[in-house]
């Protein structure tokens, strides 16, 4: 099983906006809605136009996301190309 090193990234964060920050800002729309879960800070997915998520990744090299759609529980890391299970979200552990 592939291992992340980088889940001390996770904190107990809050989104800091109802929306993605960057896409309020232009007044743009997304699809989906990813966390970062070292800062805080709320994207768009990568089916959205802008994809500000990953554009948050490679500005700050916080490795980790987690999707905050209703009812998903699952997260990301960039770093390792994984997803993580975060069904309990102190321990995101490598999804199976
Ligand atoms: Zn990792
Ligand atoms: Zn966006
Ligand atoms: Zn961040």
């Amino acid at each position: 099983m592939q291992r992340c090193s980088h889940l001390d990234h996770v904190h107990r964060v809050h989104g800091k906006t109802h929306g993605c920050e960057e896409c309020l800002k232009m007044g743009d729309s997304w699809v989906h809605l990813r966390l970062c879960m070292e800062c805080g800070h709320v994207g768009c997915c990568d089916d959205s136009k802008n994809t500000h998520a990953t554009k948050h990744f490679h500005h700050t090299k916080h490795p980790i996301m987690r999707s905050i759609e209703p009812g998903e529980e699952w997260g990301w890391c960039y770093e390792d190309d994984l997803m993580l299970d975060f069904r309990d979200p102190a321990h995101p552990q490598p999804a199976e």
